[in-house]
């Protein structure tokens, strides 16, 4: 058994359930129905986790932490929005990658065809002499 620092309350705990001590774990289930009724009640307007927490009087550390544990991911589109803009990134520069690759050997081919017209442009002239 090892014990760590619980990141959120500072306590030393049994490590093997993760980096939240059990303590904690249990405020952020009690926490998190509070934070969803709030968004609920607040549906016009786009949080984050910043705001949420600044809003509810919260520390951000447990506003984090519920979104860490993905308590928070399905009631708050967006809320981990810098993850979601870096996946797109990744989809568009996987999409360039695949454009690059199918076009490659249609490069190579043109360039082949164009050798070989080379060659035989030498080949006759090299004829006719
Ligand atoms: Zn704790």
């Amino acid at each position: 058994m090892s014990l760590i620092t619980c990141k959120l309350c500072g306590r030393l705990y049994d490590a093997t359930r993760g980096k939240i001590c059990s303590q904690c774990l249990d405020e952020l289930d009690e926490l998190y129905p509070r934070v969803r009724e709030f968004i609920r009640d607040h549906s016009k307007t786009s949080f984050s986790v910043d705001s949420l927490a600044e809003d509810m009087d919260v520390d951000i550390l447990r506003m984090q932490s519920l979104v860490d544990l993905g308590y928070l991911d399905r009631d708050v589109p967006g809320i981990s929005g810098a993850d979601e803009e870096k996946k797109k990134k990744e989809e568009l520069l996987q999409q360039l990658k695949g454009t690059l690759n199918t076009s490659a050997p249609r490069e190579r081919h043109s360039d082949e065809k164009a050798s070989k017209m080379y060659g035989q442009e030498r080949y006759g002239t090299g004829k006719k002499k």
